[in-house]
Parts: C-alpha cells; sequence; structure tokens
C-alpha cells in the first residue's frame, strides 16, 4: 500500500473538533482509547471564534452605549462617544483569549489521537483524509453549521458580510442593512444599531427571534421598533452594489415603494449544515428532500447505521449546550455501537441577548398550538411591572402555558428584562414537572420582575381552576 493510502482503523472517528465534536471525542475516549478527532479548519470552536463569545462582547458594549445615551431618564447627565475600533478592538482580544482556552483544550489531546484534514466518506465506516484513510466501527459527524447566503446576494461581492466577517470588520460602518430577523440578525443588528451604525432590519417570514407566540412577539417588535426600523416581512424587490453603496429597494407594510442605501449587508437568513463535502450518502446515510439526516434526537444515531450526528449538522437544537449534550450522547454511542443507548436530553431552553431580552423554556407556543394540546395561557405585559420600571427596562411581555387536563407547567416565551435569567428559572421548572400551582407556592422576593412571571402563572392558574 503506498503512503498516500495508509489506512488505520479506529474504533471511533470524530468528525469536526466544535462544541460537539470535542464532547463526543471526550464521551468516547472515556470507554476506547481508540478514538481520532478530525478536524479541517481553525480549532477554537464555531461559539468562541465567530459566535456566542464574539456577538456577546459586541452586545456588552453595545448595551453601555445604549444606557449612557439614556441616562437622561434617570435625571443623569452623560456624553456617550463610540470608538468603534476601539469596541471592535476588545471584541476581538476577548474573543481570542476564549479562543485560546479552547485550543489549550485541543492541545492536551495527544496528537497521535488528533488528525488535520477534511474527511469524506469512501463507504460505510471508511473515511478519506487526503493522505490516508481511516477505518471506523463508528462515525460521529460534528461538522457544524455555515451561514446561509441566498444566491440573491451574489452580486453585493466584498459588500456582504456574514456573522464570520462582521468580528473581523476594523471599525464600524456608516450604515448596515440586515437581512434576516432570527436570532443572529436581531442580536448583531441591534447591537450595531445602539453603537451609533443606522441599521434597518428586513426580516422574512415574520419571524422575530426565537419567538413564536404573536402576543410575545408583537410587544418584543413594538419594542424593538422603539430604536431601530425592522420589517419581519419585508417584501424587497432588489439588492444592488451601486459603487461602493448597497442599494436595497422594497416594498414597506404600507405598500409605499422605497430605496435606501447602506454601506454594507450583513447576511443573518440562516444557516445550513455542513454536510456538502461529507459524501454522506457513501458512508451509508440518506439525505432527506431539504438536504439534512434524520436522526434520533436521544440516540444521535443516523437511521440504523454507525453514524450519529452531533451539535448544528443535524439542525436540531443549533445551540451550544445542546451541541455538547448531544456530543457526548453520540460519541458514548459511537464508542459502545452497535449497543445504542437513549442519552439524557434537557427541557429545552433558548435565549436571545436582544433588548428585551427574549427566552423560550420548555414547549413553544408553535409546538403546543401545533399538537392542538389543550392548554391555558397566562400573561403579564412588562410596561407596568413595578421592578422593571423602576430600572427602565419596563418593555415586552410574557406568556405561560399549562396543560389544562394536569396543571402542569408546558412552557413559555418571554420578551422582557432579565429573560436570561427568568428563562432558566421556566426551564428548571419545565424540567421538574412542576404543575403551575407549586410554582406559585415558591417565594417570590418583592420588587423583581420575577413578580410579574406570577402575575402570568397567577392568570395561568385562574384560568385552570375556571376549566375544572
Ligand atoms: C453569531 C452567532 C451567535 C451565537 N450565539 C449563541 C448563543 O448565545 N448561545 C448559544 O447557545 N448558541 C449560540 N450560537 C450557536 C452556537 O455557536 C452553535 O450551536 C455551536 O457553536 C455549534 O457547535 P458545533 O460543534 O455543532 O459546530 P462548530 O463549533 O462549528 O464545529 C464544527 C467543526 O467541524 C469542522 N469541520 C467541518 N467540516 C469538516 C470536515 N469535512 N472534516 C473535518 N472537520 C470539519 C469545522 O472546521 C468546525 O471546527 C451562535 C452562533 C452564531 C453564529
Amino acid at each position: 500500500m503506498s503512503q498516500s493510502t495508509e489506512e488505520r482503523e479506529v474504533d471511533v472517528a470524530v468528525i469536526g473538533a466544535g462544541t460537539a465534536g470535542l464532547a463526543a471525542y471526550k464521551a468516547a475516549a472515556a470507554v476506547t482509547p481508540n478514538v481520532v478527532l478530525i478536524e479541517g479548519g481553525e480549532h477554537g470552536t464555531t461559539c468562541a471564534r465567530v459566535g456566542c463569545m464574539p456577538s456577546k462582547l459586541l452586545i456588552a458594549a453595545a448595551e453601555v452605549a445604549y444606557e449612557g445615551r439614556h441616562a437622561a431618564r434617570f435625571g443623569l447627565r452623560a456624553t456617550m462617544n463610540v470608538d468603534g475600533r476601539a469596541v471592535l478592538e476588545r471584541v476581538r482580544r476577548e474573543r481570542d483569549r476564549f479562543v485560546g482556552f479552547v485550543v489549550e483544550s485541543v492541545e492536551r489531546i495527544d496528537e497521535r489521537h488528533r488528525l488535520t484534514a477534511y474527511a469524506r466518506f469512501l463507504e460505510p465506516g471508511l473515511l478519506d483524509l487526503g493522505d490516508r484513510r481511516i477505518r471506523a466501527r463508528a462515525v460521529v459527524i460534528a461538522t457544524g453549521s455555515s451561514p446561509f447566503v441566498p444566491p440573491v446576494f451574489a452580486e453585493l461581492g466584498d459588500r456582504a458580510d456574514v456573522n464570520d466577517d462582521l468580528f473581523a470588520w476594523e471599525s464600524l460602518p456608516e450604515s448596515v442593512a440586515v437581512f434576516g430577523a432570527g436570532i443572529i440578525g436581531v442580536e448583531l443588528g441591534q447591537a450595531l444599531c445602539r453603537l451609533g451604525v443606522r441599521v434597518r432590519i428586513f426580516g422574512k417570514g415574520g419571524r422575530l427571534g426565537a419567538l413564536s407566540d404573536p402576543v410575545v412577539r408583537d410587544a418584543a417588535l413594538r419594542a424593538l421598533r422603539a430604536e431601530l426600523p425592522i420589517e419581519l416581512d419585508a417584501k424587497v424587490a432588489s439588492v444592488r452594489s451601486v459603487g461602493d453603496r448597497v442599494l436595497v429597494d422594497w416594498e414597506d407594510e404600507e405598500g409605499h415603494t422605497r430605496v435606501e442605501s447602506f454601506e454594507r449587508a450583513l447576511i443573518a437568513a440562516g444557516r445550513h449544515p455542513n454536510l456538502n463535502h461529507l459524501d454522506i450518502e457513501r458512508g451509508g446515510v440518506t439525505l432527506d428532500a431539504r438536504g439534512l439526516v434524520a436522526i434520533d434526537p436521544t440516540t444521535m444515531q443516523a437511521g440504523r447505521s454507525n453514524v450519529f450526528l452531533a451539535g448544528d449538522v443535524n439542525h436540531v437544537h443549533p445551540l451550544l449546550h445542546e451541541a455538547a449534550d448531544e456530543g457526548k450522547i453520540a460519541g458514548e454511542n459511537a464508542a459502545r455501537f452497535p449497543d445504542v443507548r437513549m442519552g439524557r436530553r434537557r427541557s429545552p431552553l433558548a435565549i436571545v441577548f436582544s433588548d428585551p431580552q427574549m427566552a423560550v423554556a420548555g414547549d413553544a407556543f408553535s409546538r403546543l398550538a401545533g399538537r392542538g394540546a389543550g392548554f391555558v395561557t397566562g400573561e403579564v405585559d412588562f410596561g407596568d411591572q413595578g421592578r422593571s420600571r423602576v430600572i427602565c427596562r419596563n418593555r415586552g411581555a410574557a406568556r405561560v402555558y399549562a396543560d389544562t387536563a394536569t396543571g402542569r407547567f408546558l412552557g413559555a416565551e418571554i420578551a422582557g428584562p432579565s429573560a436570561e435569567h427568568i428563562g432558566h428559572l421556566l426551564a428548571w421548572s419545565h424540567q421538574q414537572r412542576l404543575t403551575i400551582d407549586q410554582m406559585l407556592a415558591m417565594p417570590f422576593y418583592h420588587p423583581v420582575v420575577e413578580e410579574g412571571i406570577r402575575t402570568a402563572l397567577r392568570e395561568a392558574s385562574a384560568k385552570l381552576a375556571a376549566s375544572r
């Protein structure tokens, strides 16, 4: 056999060294020492390099800028000047620190177990790494996802950016058209706006952040619109590059034709699983009509095959903590294959670091409404909520959902202050399978934002009582 086709046999091959891949590697290595971790790109994970961490760093600066500019509400006088270069430098400096920790953890893995290559399948269990082949008893695919850039933006060339590019900007542009009102579009769009960039968000399909409850979504939209123009279903006629500008023609909600010119476009139109270059079908796995792989979310297994998909690549819950959990489940099952076991899944929790923050804990409204479950709602409007008003964050609303038959708390959607924390309390209550009355029996201090959630819980409790 020539050197270029050297073949190595392993128990488990993990493709991708992001959050899911690292968790899978660790879990598999706890069962068998014969595991390899294959990474084609840069180490450091999407979360640390271009995802969760740099976006939250940008948002942190934006929040300070916003609070400074609005200090007069408290009778305070402050002048706020944004130094875009310095803001972005801090984002990168802190980001690089987080990336450094991840890279160090990768470097602690014995070199014999980490390979640098883009892997693709030749046949079930056989991977081509270019200069060598890996024959694996089971394979974990943890290749993550990439920004989806619809073809309509191709014409914009280097005027169109995705999140990865934004964190490399040297300075802040004068204006940005943000395409997409999902989590990334809203977080980054609002942060840029608060840092003094003229921003307009063009959404599609009525989506806003992570929310599916129309009452909560409308409250969030009203709050966001007080700061920046945002349309949830923009009828964009054309996006063109004219000179060094991006020209957007669209029809606004009143039916008027509008044209606006921007320095840059930020495309936040969703993310696609990185499956394209894997030749996954040769690995014994079939793609569905959308180009996705159906997996069992309790085992991460693709059909009955020896392939497991963890993290963003499986398109189930594209969130960091889910990627880590899925990696662990996939790694353990791959190492024990064909003895495949159900792993522990936690109650759903998604958070958007906008202002108002958004959170979905437990079952989302759309899921409950979609399955026609018998449930009641309880609502709070944060406009008049005591603590929220004290801190000038009285924007948004929340709704909780309760099972009519059992009184159990089913889930909640929030757009309001401290949603990142309240979302946790609600997800924990959901996982503990608490009833609304058990939740109301717990302490609520005064004056706190949680009292607003108590208002919603009380309304749900009253509706439950009336339905009995
Ligand atoms: C802007 C932004 C903000 C976010 N904010 C949050 C947040 O606040 N909270 C949250 O929970 N989540 C957030 N996320 C989502 C979170 O970052 C992801 O869910 C998580 O990083 C996914 O991890 P992963 O392991 O699946 O993928 P990744 O970390 O992307 O790892 C995949 C790895 O596979 C490698 N790879 C790909 N193909 C191959 C191949 N053929 N061979 C070898 N290697 C390959 C890639 O180079 C990469 O290193 C955010 C994402 C973005 C983009």
